[in-house]
């Protein structure tokens, strides 16, 4: 725990109480922190500097050393842990303000047959301070970024404390005011998590990593289909829609001659008909996992035929190739 996983009211009883600063003096260091992205005491001009000393004794920051990897059209940062774990995050690089790309755990627990993070296994959750810890750090070097995913490292719905409190540290009007329609989800399919999102009434936008049309092809690319089925899967993504108003994304990520046969795409097609979902089709990218990604023509033809049955669809074309930074490819180890 450090000082990033309080909100302005944990913050405020905290300084006060514990460092003995007067109140409007605590707002202030939660503006320098959350407004401002400075992450040193000694840069906050309005604080005397005997409560800068304490501050730097009391409250200190994370210290992660970060790395970046930067291509064209994104960076990716490489961070090592106060206890010395390696997360990575990544910032999307587009016309206007730039998509950052958040972890929510060091490594992942799910396995996912075609997914680098997969093989890393679970260290452990990520902070709420950690998460914003990520965002602040990108704000700074960004100089201000748009929306947020959390489609890092880690499944988000297996961390939903943590995720929900830094979403609210983040949303604070004093601090980066970061409305919650500008930050998205994704998970590979924790119903619960779902429908205790649900009734956390966030106001957050939901991602789900569908993959496949079939439980028999779903559960032998995500282990996690096991547990909770498509069926099940496709009822809470429906209830989050209804009940948030908000349009539930269906991520498929497209692996050649494993889920973009004819017949699965027409299953897709079925599965998916009417529910007013957005499809996001993401072409694989590389790892060891000995997947492949279809040709340029057959990803269109997959998008043709989603669109000739009326489906809302999109091509998620992967920057950060080079680096490992896309989607499935965060897998640094140190
Ligand atoms: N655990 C969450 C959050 C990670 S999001 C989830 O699974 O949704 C990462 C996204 O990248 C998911 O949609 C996943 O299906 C996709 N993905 C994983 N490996 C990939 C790969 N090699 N190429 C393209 N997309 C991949």
């Amino acid at each position: 725990m450090t000082i990033l996983d309080l909100n302005l009211a944990e913050m405020t009883d905290f300084l006060v109480n514990e460092v003995g600063l007067k109140s409007f003096k605590a707002r202030m260091v939660f503006e320098w922190i959350h407004q401002k992205a400075i992450l040193d005491y000694d840069l906050m001009t309005s604080l005397h500097q005997t409560e800068r000393d304490l501050l730097k004794e009391k409250a200190p920051f994370p210290q992660w050393t970060v790395t970046e990897h930067p291509t064209k059209d994104s960076n990716k940062l490489t961070a090592t842990t106060d206890d010395g774990n390696s997360i990575e995050f990544v910032i999307l690089k587009s016309k206007s303000a730039p998509t950052l790309c958040v972890s929510s755990q060091v490594g992942c627990p799910l396995k996912c047959a075609f997914c680098e993070t997969g093989t890393l296994g679970i260290t452990r959750n990520l902070t709420a301070g950690e998460i914003v810890y990520q965002v602040l750090l990108a704000e700074k070097k960004t100089g201000g970024i748009g929306n947020i995913v959390l489609m890092g490292m880690g499944e988000p719905l297996l961390n939903l404390d943590n995720v929900l409190k830094a979403i609210a540290i983040l949303h604070e009007p004093t601090g980066l005011n970061v409305s919650p329609r500008r930050i998205t989800l994704s998970t590979a399919g924790i119903v619960p998590g779902i429908e205790k999102l649900l009734t956390a009434d966030s106001g957050i936008n939901l991602a789900i990593s569908l993959n496949a049309p079939t439980d028999e092809l779903r559960s032998e690319l995500m282990p996690i289909n096991k547990t909770y089925r498509i069926d099940t899967l496709i009822r809470a993504a429906k209830a989050f829609q209804e009940k948030s108003g908000r349009r539930v994304t269906v991520e498929y990520v497209l692996l050649k001659d494993v889920n973009d046969t004819p017949v699965l795409i027409r299953s897709l097609i079925a599965l998916l008909r009417r529910t007013g979902f957005h499809i996001n089709l993401i072409p694989f990218n590389p790892t060891s996992s000995g997947y492949k990604k279809p040709t340029l023509d057959h990803i269109e033809w997959v998008k043709a035929q989603l669109e000739a049955a009326h489906l809302n669809v999109t091509i998620r074309n992967s920057r950060g190739v080079s680096t490992q930074a896309a989607c499935g490819m965060l897998a640094s180890k140190k």
